[in-house]
């Protein structure tokens, strides 16, 4: 079981695998490109017999779940950060904060084919994918234990995937992780002041500029924002005010699949094939702590951050918090718009 800590000093939790602490041998330094995945992957299909049981599946209709004809297929991760099973054992160590190690990890394998990455999946998958996020998003916040369900993926080998296999990950955290926290302080703070919310109110701005957009369907928006981290940064926002993204209709599920689609077309045209990360920020769990959230229907509203791994995060970015935009956000946005 690994340990949750908290740092007294920022308020940030950190997981420590403690029982499974790894030597220094572990650590690839140097190595440019080591294989994430060598021989048989798991997670084509056919292999289902060498994963973990599966959670759920969107599969052919009449097959038996952990067998071929599936479209898309969740799995726990096979070596998971937190553990589905136990208490969470908050505790005090000396003026330190802990807890046990609980929660969720899956893997979402959104493909059945090991070459079809994303942006190459067609219409109708990348609908799957996204309402595969929905259902599991649902399914997780239903346990009291956990604060926060976050949906994430990583492409590429620097970006931090962990197979070759187009696959995105879901992890619900017995505590709200504190980049969400901030966001949902910020989106209080400015709707408390301002009786509107804020990501509806950046959006009005931006389509009014209309300087970092990059498109726009029925539905969402892509833009640049303003003072993003990254160069190519991305937000895609549904534009009917929304906290939770599993409230999303079918209708808005397709608008997002053919966006989300299309962004990643773009960026792997303009960008050569670049690792990125993709991130879902959607509402807290309010289960446990329903009194706790008196305006985030209104101040909140939920989206996806797409950050380009172009470059490295240096010493000062590390040490400062401040983050240096080699290629403007406006720039990005019409490179992205024109590709
Ligand atoms: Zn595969
Ligand atoms: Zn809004
Ligand atoms: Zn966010």
């Amino acid at each position: 079981m690994h340990e949750l800590r908290k740092d007294p000093l920022l308020g940030r939790w950190v997981i420590v695998l403690k029982e499974e602490s790894l030597g220094p041998e572990s650590y690839s330094i140097g190595e440019e490109n080591p294989s994430p995945d060598e021989g048989p992957c798991p997670l084509c299909e056919g292999n289902e017999k060498n994963t973990p049981h599966e959670i759920t599946a969107i599969r052919e209709k009449g097959t038996e779940p952990d067998t071929p004809h599936w479209f898309t297929r969740v799995i726990p991760n096979f070596h998971p950060i937190l553990q589905i099973e136990g208490e969470l054992n908050r505790r005090g160590v000396g003026m330190y904060d802990a807890m046990d190690g609980i929660g969720a990890n899956e893997i979402v394998i959104e493909s059945p084919e090991h070459g079809k990455p994303p942006a190459d999946m067609g219409l109708a998958q990348m609908h799957r994918v996204v309402s595969t996020y929905k259902a599991r998003i649902f399914d997780l916040q239903k346990d009291p234990r956990f604060r926060y369900v976050i949906v994430f993926k990583n492409y590429g080998y620097s970006a931090g995937a962990l197979f070759s296999h187009p696959h995105s990950q879901v992890v619900a955290t017995p505590i709200i992780p504190k980049r969400v926290k901030e966001e949902l302080d910020g989106a209080k703070l400015y709707y408390n002041y301002k009786d509107r919310c804020i990501f509806c109110d950046m959006m009005r701005e931006e389509l009014k500029t209309a300087e970092r957009v990059v498109m726009e369907n029925r539905s969402f928006i892509a833009f640049s924002p303003y003072a993003p981290r990254f160069p190519f940064e991305l937000w895609i926002m549904p534009k009917k005010h929304s906290c939770a993204f599993e409230d999303i209709s079918d209708e808005e599920m397709e608008d997002l699949a053919m966006m989300f689609m299309t962004i990643l077309l773009k960026l792997r045209k303009l960008l050569n094939d670049p690792p990125y990360n993709y991130v879902l920020h959607t509402a807290p769990n309010r289960v446990p702590r329903r009194n706790h959230w008196h305006t985030l229907g209104e101040d909140f509203h939920w989206h996806i951050e797409i950050m380009p791994r172009l470059v490295r995060t240096a010493g000062f970015e590390w040490g400062s918090g401040f983050y240096i935009l080699p290629t403007s956000p406006e720039d990005g946005a019409k490179y992205l718009r024109e590709v």
